[in-house]
């Protein structure tokens, strides 16, 4: 096998059958043996049944994994990834946002030697506040992990076997692939790709979900935050030295004073949001660490659908 597509789904109801239909007309004019592995991530629309019904009609290059709820797009892919078989395996969006009409692109990268290849979006077709947050968050990665992506939202991504077996030896449950896939890579490339809008439905990442999966790139693969901690309170310290030495003089040259009140409450509630903050950075790091030692299985497979079974021992 040659060739392993990796597409986690989440109530993509409207866009499997065109992804399918795209996916097969590129890939069956490859001169490669291929596979689409559609990974369901727990969905409660009709998914499920149209993956059946595909499946069904050519389980010769699909394979489909039933999840037993909703363990998130990253662990959908880490999956996928176990179950695949080919040498280079791709990855991409099931809601048509990266065409696979790119997928070319892509491998003719791999071919050139590069272990992975990053799809980076030309003209990125999402809001203004996903893009610019995003461009934020790339600055903020690149400055406290060192991990060089040029466009870390893009799941349209070629890696090679040898990264994904590395990535499969990586047991962590709060992981971000393209960060982890880096981590591992020796000769990173990248090519420029189309994006497109949503072709139905909406996206799957609230605020909230989106900031906890950047506090996984985060926590995941740097100390940075907690060292900021440890900083801001050392800075905090050698400026409350001053300022107590300060009050010291004035009482002495001054004498006793009495006003000032606000100027107090003020500094005081920045100080207590600074400390909230404080714990809850640590508290982040804690969480993640409670989740590993917990030990339990990263997400649950209620049934795969695959004509050859890959010989692998789950978790
Ligand atoms: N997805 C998933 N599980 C989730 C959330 C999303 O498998 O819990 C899938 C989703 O079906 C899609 C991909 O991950 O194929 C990217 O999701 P989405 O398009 O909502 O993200 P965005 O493009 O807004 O970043
Ligand atoms: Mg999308």
């Amino acid at each position: 096998m040659d060739l392993s597509v990796v597409i986690p789904i989440y109530n993509e109801e409207q866009n499997i059958v065109p992804l399918y239909e795209r996916l097969n007309n590129v890939l069956s004019k490859l001169s490669q043996g291929y596979e689409i592995i559609f990974i369901n991530d727990g969905s409660r629309d009709s998914s499920a049944q149209i993956l059946d019904d595909i499946y069904s009609k050519d389980s010769s290059h699909v394979r489909v994994i039933h999840f037993n709820g909703n363990f998130g797009q990253h662990m959908a892919i880490m999956s996928g990834f176990e179950q695949s078989i080919g040498q280079t395996v791709v990855t991409l969006d099931a809601d048509l946002q990266n065409p696979p009409e790119e997928i070319p692109k892509l491998l003719a990268e791999i071919a050139k030697g590069f272990d992975i290849v990053e799809g980076v979006r030309q003209v990125r077709k999402d809001n203004a506040f996903r893009r610019y947050a995003s461009r934020l968050n790339n600055w903020i990665r690149q400055k406290t992990t060192g991990i060089q992506l040029r466009d870390q939202g893009s799941m349209l991504r070629a890696y090679d076997r040898r990264v994904i077996e590395l990535m499969l030896m990586s047991k962590e449950r709060s992981t971000f692939i393209p960060a982890l896939a880096y981590s591992y890579a020796s000769n990173p490339g990248f090519v420029n790709v189309e994006h497109a809008e949503r072709n139905s439905g909406k996206s799957k990442y609230s605020i909230a979900r989106l900031l906890r999966l950047h506090f996984d790139l985060m926590a995941g693969f740097s100390s940075a935050p907690l060292q900021f901690v440890t900083f801001t309170g050392m800075g905090v310290a050698a400026l409350s030295f001053l300022f107590f030495i300060y009050m010291i003089l004035r009482r002495i040259i001054i004498g006793p004073e009495a006003e000032g009140l606000f100027t107090l409450f003020a500094i005081q509630f920045f100080l207590l949001g600074l400390l909230l903050f404080s714990v809850g950075i640590v508290g982040e790091y804690i969480g993640r660490i409670y989740l590993e030692v917990r030990k339990r299985p990263r997400y649950v497979i209620r049934k795969t659908l695959s004509k050859e079974e890959k010989t692998t021992s789950h978790e």
